[in-house]
């Protein structure tokens, strides 16, 4: 069936075909699911999508073939490959490739993305990247005279105006459901996401904005140690109300508070920006920890994970440069975040101390490697990338046991700071973003926050404070924004951008 000479507009209409077979199943699985296909309007549409989809797409290849065969072939063979990849995300994650996910995926570290090698990958891989690639690589494909290829184009382009008119009434459901739709089909969605995100990069990647100067107002010794969650969702809390108890040490705590909150976003970068500004915007201002560090306060960063704003600290602290003090199987775990760190509070000189603990205890899919063995409290476990492979009852399990670990991370943050006596303290735990666990088929995050489920972006704010020091009000529904107004009350510093009614703290 497969020459080794083929015409250019049997190449492109092939091209186009197989295009549609291996990578449109996402697209137009949730077309059906949005139309009312029993209605002559809705099957209207799905055929001409169809037909669009394939005469759009055969055009495009054909227009690229026609002006260089090399160049064609070239980004065909990377199409496929990468279509592959998307696809096997797409359909065993359920996640979207818009604008934040390629961010994501751009910022994704080695050790996180081999998290996700699996065989079902490595069989959408060869099936459908590298078995077209080598047929696009070795057919010699054979052009058209100038004359037929002005017919051949401008008649395409005559066949597809004509069906986006014809549908001129379904206009606005496409418009209602662009987001999804903009992020399924395949090699448009990560080609035009990509752009935009490096549109945005490239705007986001000017100096941050300063703010205006802060001045500390007492010499009282205080220190605030801000714990930045990743992919909690307050709702496996059980002080969230949850039925199996994932908070054995926090639940006994006295100066204990916990709020209900939303995330700004459903994944990291943004999550974690907002944590740290002082009001939630696109534009890059100066975030707390470089705020603070100019403007006199001691800052530590200790991080597990990624993904935050450009840090301008002296002591930003890494896995790596946190190894050589720390002993024993926590550190190869979240608990590495803690080492050595009371001591390097008691060694500071200044009065008004911030540190900051990246973790990345509840990030998947493999939970269940993100804590210590004495922490499988809740078994069986899913110990594959796919989550879709587990039962809905191992996936939490394991999902269950890094709350776990994340409630002994903070309580022995919060043992820490009740041994410094000289010191008034207080510690927030606040998560980037929730987490779907197979909930509406979704798993892990990143599906943009006007149409994300509520577990990816419910998140829990919890807060301690030391006897004598700060209260906490009846905070009702708190955001990430609260935590920069709130450092600046607890530390007792002035600042013209400082917003009372911000802090969680009386
Ligand atoms: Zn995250």
């Amino acid at each position: 069936m497969l020459k080794n000479n083929v015409k250019i507009t049997h190449f492109a209409l092939l091209m186009s075909f197989l295009n549609f077979l291996f990578f449109h199943f996402p697209f137009f699985s949730y077309v059906v699911k949005n139309v009312d296909y029993k209605s002559f309007n809705g099957v209207f549409l799905i055929i001409s999508l169809i037909i669009v989809v394939l005469v759009v797409n055969a055009l495009i290849f054909y227009l690229i073939c026609s002006l260089s065969r090399y160049v064609g072939k070239f980004l065909l063979v990377l199409f496929f490959i990468i279509s592959a990849v998307a696809v096997y995300f797409i359909n065993t994650y359920g996640v979207l490739i818009d604008k934040s996910m390629i961010g994501n995926i751009l910022n994704t570290n080695y050790a996180e993305s081999s998290s996700f090698f699996s065989i079902k990958l490595i069989i959408y891989l060869v099936v459908f990247g590298v078995l077209p690639s080598i047929y696009i690589i070795k057919v010699k494909i054979i052009n058209e005279t100038w004359k037929r290829f002005g017919i051949t184009s401008s008649l395409t382009l005559l066949l597809i105006l004509t069906l986006v008119f014809a549908n001129a009434s379904n206009w606005l459901w496409i418009d209602k459901n662009a987001k999804v739709i903009g992020a399924l089909p395949m090699p448009w969605s990560y080609v035009a996401n990509t752009y935009l995100f490096y549109k945005d990069k490239f705007k986001s990647n000017e100096k941050e904005i300063l703010l205006p100067d802060a001045t500390i107002k007492d010499n009282q010794k205080s220190v605030v140690v801000l714990v930045i969650g990743e992919s909690a969702r307050s709702q496996n809390f059980s002080l969230y109300g949850y039925k199996k108890n994932t908070n054995p040490l926090l639940s006994k705590m006295d100066n204990l508070f916990h709020f209900d909150a939303t995330s700004c976003a459903t994944y990291t970068t943004a999550g974690v920006k907002c944590i740290l500004e002082h009001t939630n915007t696109d534009k890059l201002y100066e975030i707390l920890p470089n705020y603070l560090y100019r403007n006199n306060v001691e800052v530590i960063w200790r991080t597990t994970n990624w993904g935050e704003p450009p840090v301008h600290i002296k002591n930003y602290q890494n896995r790596e440069a946190l190894m050589p003090n720390c002993k024993g199987e926590g550190c190869n775990y979240d608990e590495i975040l803690l080492a050595g760190l009371k001591d390097q509070i008691l060694a500071s000189k200044k009065n008004k101390i911030l540190i900051v603990l990246h973790t990345s205890t509840s990030h998947g899919p493999t939970y269940s490697k993100k804590y210590p063995p004495q922490f499988e409290t809740f078994k069986p476990v899913c110990n594959s990338v796919e989550l879709g492979n587990c039962s809905q009852t191992e996936l939490i399990n394991a999902y269950d046991n890094t709350i776990v670990y994340t409630d002994y991370i903070l309580s022995k943050v919060i043992e820490d700071l009740k041994q410094l006596n000289e010191y008034k303290s207080t510690m927030i735990f606040v998560s980037d973003h929730g987490e779907s666990l197979g909930e509406k088929n979704l798993y892990m995050h990143g599906v943009p926050i006007s149409i994300a489920p509520k577990e990816q972006y419910e998140i829990p704010f919890i807060v301690w404070v030391s006897n004598g020091s700060k209260q906490v009000k009846a905070n009702k529904v708190l955001s990430q924004n609260n935590v920069f107004h709130s450092v600046l009350n607890f530390l007792n510093i002035q600042s013209p951008i400082y917003d009372e009614g911000m802090s969680i703290y009386k």
